[in-house]
C-alpha cells in the first residue's frame, strides 16, 4: 500500500515503487445524475430499485459519496503499449471503491471509471468524457449478454461538468460532457500488475501479488506451490485463449490490447476504441491510433494475445524454478484456442462436430466473405435461418455492401453454398436442434459501431432514450426481436468513415 494523499492539495502525481496501490478518494462532481443502470448488475449487488432511484445512489456512483466500509484506491501497472515497455501507468482514471460479498457468496469489486485524478494520472485529468463512457456501459453488457466473459457495468452518472478533449487531435479541443462509468468484475487485476514489480525488480511485492491473486481469485488451484503456480499460469493462458475465440465469433476487436488491458480472469477489460466488424475484414481495426502497423487488428488477435501471455510469463519467470511450467502454460492457450476455434466453425456452421476439412471450408468462406465485402452478423444469421430450404445466393442479399461486388462475387458463393451443403448431408443433427445451435452461435443484434453512435448523438442532444432501447435490445442478442429490426442491419452510409462509427480515436 503505498502512502494516502495529502486531502488538501489531492494526490501528487508520481512514480509509486514497492506498493500495489494508492489509497484515493474520487473528487466530488458539481450535479451527478444517473443516466442509465443495468438491471442484472443492481440485482446481482443486491440493491434495490428504490435506492438506484435515490439521489444517494447517484453520488456514491457518481463519485460525491461513499458507502460505509468503502476504501477508495487506485491499482499500480505497468504495461506493454503497441509492443514497447511503457513502465508504470497505474489507474489514472478508475477508483476502486472496495468489494462487495453477494448474499449468494460471489465476490465484486466497484470501480469508478473517470473518477477524478489518482496518482497515476501522469499528464491526464482522471476523467472521461459521456461518448466514451456510453460506449463502455453499453458494451460491457452486450458482451456479457453475448455469452463473452467480460467486466461488467453497474451505472452510468452524469458529472453535470464538462471536460476537454481534442477528438480530431486537430489542435482544436472542445468541451464535451463528462461522465462516470461504475464497472464491475470479480478482480481488475491485469497482466501489466505482475510486469511492473517484475520490472523494477521487486520481488517481494512480486510474490505477494502472485500469493495474492491465486488465493483471491483462483481459490480452487490446490497442492504445493510450485504445482499451484504451474497451473494457473495454465489457467491464465486458457481462460485468454476462451475469451479471444468469443471476441472472434461475436466479431469484436478490442483495438487497444497493450499488456495493461489484459485481465488476469481472461474478461474483456477497458473499453476504449473499441469496433465490432460490419463488413468482414481480418485486417480491420477500430482504432485510428493504429492505422499505421495494425498491430490490434481482427485477425491478428488469437497472436497479440499469445504475445501478451509471453510477456507475463516473462514477467513471472523469476518466481518459477524452471521456465517449462510457463512453456506449458503457453502451448495450452495454442490447444485452447484452436479447441475453441474449431468448436466456434462448428457451431457457426452448423455442424455436430468440426471434421478437418471444415476449417478449409470456413477459411474459404471467409476469404470470399472479406473480398465480396460481405456483413458477418448478417450472413451467419441468415445461414441458421436456412432451415430445410437449399440455400441460394439470394438468400443473403441483405448482407452485401457493394452491388458490384455482389454479382461479381454470387458464382463463387453458389459454389460454397454447393459444398456446404454436401458437408451439411453428412451431419447428424436434426434440421430443427442444428438451426436451434447456430441461432446460439450467430448473434441476430451486436453493438455496432453506429448503433452506439447514434445513442451518443442522441444522449449530445439531450434524449437519453437510445441508450435505454440499446442497452434492451442487448440484453437477448440471440433471439428474434418484432420491431426491432433496425437494430439488425447493415452499416448505413453515413457511417462508413464517420469518426465514433469506423474510426476511434484513443480520445475519451
Ligand atoms: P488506456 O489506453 O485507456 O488503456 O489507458 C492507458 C493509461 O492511460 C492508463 O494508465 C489510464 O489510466 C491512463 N489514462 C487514460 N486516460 C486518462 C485520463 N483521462 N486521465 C488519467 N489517466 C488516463
Ligand atoms: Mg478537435
Ligand atoms: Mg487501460
Amino acid at each position: 500500500r503505498d502512502l494516502p494523499a495529502d486531502a488538501e492539495r489531492g494526490p501528487r502525481l508520481r512514480e509509486v515503487r514497492a506498493a500495489l496501490y494508492s489509497e484515493v478518494a474520487p473528487t466530488a462532481v458539481s450535479q451527478p445524475r444517473l443516466i442509465a443502470h443495468s438491471r442484472e448488475m443492481v440485482e446481482i449487488l443486491g440493491f434495490s430499485e428504490d435506492q438506484v432511484e435515490s439521489q444517494q445512489f447517484a453520488d456514491v456512483f457518481g463519485g460525491n459519496a461513499l458507502f460505509d466500509g468503502m476504501r477508495p484506491f487506485a491499482s499500480n501497472y505497468g504495461g506493454h503499449q503497441f509492443g514497447h515497455w511503457a513502465g508504470q501507468l497505474g489507474d489514472g482514471r478508475a477508483i476502486s471503491l472496495g468489494e462487495v460479498i453477494t448474499a449468494a457468496g460471489q465476490r465484486w469489486e466497484l470501480q469508478l471509471k473517470g473518477a477524478g485524478p489518482t496518482p497515476y494520472s501522469r499528464s491526464a485529468d482522471g476523467r472521461a468524457v459521456l461518448r466514451s463512457s456510453i460506449r463502455e456501459f453499453l458494451c460491457s453488457e452486450a458482451m456479457h449478454h453475448l455469452g463473452v466473459p467480460t467486466t461488467r457495468a453497474l451505472s452510468l452518472v452524469a458529472t453535470g461538468e464538462s471536460v476537454i478533449r481534442d477528438m480530431f487531435y486537430d489542435g482544436r479541443p472542445e468541451a464535451e460532457t463528462g461522465a462516470v462509468v461504475c464497472r464491475v468484475a470479480p478482480s481488475f487485476i491485469r497482466f501489466g500488475h505482475f510486469e511492473l514489480p517484475a520490472s523494477r525488480g521487486e520481488s517481494d511485492v512480486l510474490e505477494q501479488l502472485i500469493d495474492f491473486t491465486i488465493r483471491r481469485d483462483f481459490p480452487h488451484l490446490q497442492g504445493d506451490r510450485e504445482t499451484v503456480r504451474g497451473d494457473w499460469f495454465g489457467e491464465v493462458c486458457a481462460r485468454t485463449a476462451t475469451m479471444i475465440a468469443h471476441w472472434m465469433r461475436v466479431g469484436f476487436v478490442h483495438g487497444v490490447m497493450n499488456t495493461d488491458n489484459m485481465s488476469i480472469l481472461g474478461l474483456t477489460v477497458d473499453y476504449g476504441p473499441y469496433g465490432w466488424i460490419d463488413n468482414v475484414d481480418p485486417d480491420w481495426t477500430p482504432n485510428t491510433t493504429d492505422r499505421q502497423n495494425r498491430r490490434y487488428r481482427f485477425g491478428q488477435q488469437p497472436n497479440v494475445a499469445h504475445w501478451n501471455l509471453a510477456c507475463l510469463a516473462q514477467a513471472l519467470s523469476s518466481t518459477f524454478p524452471s521456465i517449462e511450467p510457463l512453456q506449458a502454460g503457453l502451448n495450452r492457450y495454442a490447444e485452447v484456442y484452436m479447441a475453441a476455434d474449431r468448436a466456434n466453425i462448428a457451431a457457426k456452421l452448423g455442424f455436430a462436430e468440426c471434421r478437418d476439412e471444415d476449417v478449409a471450408l470456413m477459411q474459404s468462406l471467409v476469404e470470399w466473405m472479406a473480398a465480396a465485402e460481405v456483413d458477418m452478423t448478417l450472413f451467419f444469421r441468415a445461414l441458421s435461418d436456412l432451415g430445410e430450404t437449399r440455400p441460394t445466393p439470394q438468400h443473403f442479399a441483405a448482407a452485401f455492401y457493394d452491388d458490384v461486388k455482389r454479382d461479381a462475387s454470387t458464382a463463387d458463393l453458389g459454389a460454397w453454398l454447393e459444398r456446404y451443403a454436401n458437408r451439411l448431408a453428412s451431419d447428424p443433427q436434426p434440421a430443427a436442434l442444428r438451426r436451434q445451435n447456430m441461432r446460439a452461435a450467430n448473434p441476430r443484434y451486436v453493438l455496432r459501431n453506429w448503433l452506439a453512435q447514434q445513442a451518443i448523438d442522441k444522449a449530445n442532444q439531450g434524449d437519453e432514450s437510445e441508450i435505454h432501447e440499446l442497452l434492451d435490445v442487448m440484453r437477448r442478442p440471440y433471439d428474434d426481436q418484432p420491431g426491432r429490426d433496425r437494430f439488425a442491419q447493415r452499416r448505413p452510409d453515413w457511417a462508413r468513415n464517420r469518426a465514433g462509427c469506423s474510426m476511434l480515436s484513443c480520445s475519451s
